[in-house]
């Protein structure tokens, strides 16, 4: 095929395609994954904390003495085993049959990134608005735009999004004429911004969605891992209806696995199957009986202990790195679990326009302008705590804060 370039097919390609473009995070990682490069670019959590010896005889069982199910093709929604299970996972959290939750409710995902995608194909048509915290998961950002929807940021401050400017975001939406369909929102050790939405706000925004009729997309893969005591419970624990509860087993096992689920209401469960059969047939019951069997036969609750404790090791690594080394004049948020700082670099710092001088010093980090569909987030950069070791970590903040020096001398 030599010759062919992409720009061949320019007039095949569906109207939403037309906004696709390469991820800054996807960008980056041919760069970053070289060895003499700190990345604190990623979002990988720290698969060689597990056992992997006893999970691969786990895997080794599923293949040899289970293959007739678990190689062949499954259900839509998901096995009932794993459906019972994710219940329990939930359950720890305050989700539970107290609040209606129940495995007949739970659709199993291809990750917490399917799920996003299924709930987009259901609720979102060309136009339609998102409102989504600012800055938001760019995983996300790409999926609403592929539907061809709109995103409005909401901002944060340290305590989560601001209800007041969410309700100045609907009133705004309305009076451009068009139609929110839901809130997004990661309320929990937020991905970019590692802040939490404080308890007293989680029911000022369910007040406000459900006066508004929004529905509310929680999306909660980090809410196990907190370092400085438990969080507030979870929207979906204090409202079941209107609020679709979205996670993944990527950070608490593991992401190659590609297991994720809805806790969806009832009315909506079967709308949901029939979209994941359209996308998927099943979702692997090889991966879904490998996610049952390490929480059935393992000790994942003591595994969540130890990603907290690694976890907590390396945020308090950065944290300590950015007060002894960062320029006069950035900020960053604390975050409370979770595998993320943001930073807000000094006046006239430009993040992306940057990655290339701290690629030639060895350091690797995201942009904050990929965290936005507005273009915001010129001043801002998220760094990943979760991967390198403490000593990376510091020499990581090391480079880049010598690179930022250098910037602001220029
Ligand atoms: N939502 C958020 C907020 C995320 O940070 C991620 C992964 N980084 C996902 C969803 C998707 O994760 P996965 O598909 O691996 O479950």
């Amino acid at each position: 095929m030599t010759g062919t370039t992409l720009d061949d097919y320019t007039d095949r390609y569906a109207q939403r395609v037309r906004g696709m473009t390469a991820s800054e995070i996807r960008a980056l990682f041919a760069v970053a994954s070289r060895p003499e490069v700190v990345s604190l670019a990623g979002g990988a959590p720290y698969i060689s904390a597990l056992p992997l010896d006893a999970v691969g005889e786990v895997l080794g069982q599923l293949a040899a003495e289970h293959g007739a199910t678990t190689l062949q093709y499954g259900i839509g929604q998901g096995t009932q085993e794993l459906r019972e299970r994710i219940c329990e996972v939930m359950a720890l959290s305050g989700i539970d049959a107290s609040c209606g939750a129940s495995p007949e409710d739970v659709v199993v995902t291809v990750g917490g990134q399917q799920a996003l995608d299924l709930i987009a194909r259901l609720f979102l048509d060309p136009g339609d608005v998102v409102l989504a915290e600012g800055p938001t998961y760019v995983g996300a950002l790409g999926v609403f735009q592929a539907a061809e929807a709109r995103v409005t940021h909401v901002p944060m401050d340290a305590d989560g999004l601001i209800p007041e400017a969410l309700e100045e975001a609907i009133a705004e939406t309305a009076r451009s004429g068009r139609r929110a369909k839901f809130l997004y929102t990661i309320p929990t050790y937020q991905n970019p911004a590692g802040v939490t939405l404080s308890e007293e706000r989680r029911e000022r925004v369910l007040d406000i969605c459900e006066r508004a009729g929004l529905l509310v997309v929680e999306d909660d893969p980090y809410g196990q891992l907190g370092f400085d005591g438990e969080p507030p419970a979870p929207l979906r624990s204090r409202r079941r209806d209107g609020v679709f509860y979205l996670s993944t087993f990527s950070k608490t096992f593991a992401p190659g696995l590609r297991v994720g689920w809805i806790l969806a209401p009832h009315a909506v469960r079967d709308k949901l199957v029939i979209a994941n059969e359209a996308q998927v047939l099943c979702p692997s019951p090889y991966a879904q009986a490998a996610v049952t069997a390490y929480l059935t036969t393992m000790p994942w609750r003591q595994q969540l202990k130890v990603y907290r404790e690694v976890y907590r090791e390396r945020r308090d690594a950065m944290l300590a790195a950015l007060t002894d080394l960062m320029p006069e004049g950035t900020t960053w948020t604390t975050p409370g679990g979770g595998l993320f700082v943001w930073a807000n670099l000094p006046e006239g710092l430009d993040a992306k326009a940057m990655v290339p001088r701290a690629i030639a010093a060895r350091v690797a980090y995201v942009p904050g302008i990929g965290f936005y569909a507005d273009g915001s987030g010129v001043a801002n950069m998220r760094l990943n705590f979760s991967f390198p070791p403490p000593d990376r970590i510091r020499e990581g903040v090391r480079r880049l804060a010598g690179v930022m020096e250098q910037e602001i001398a220029m």
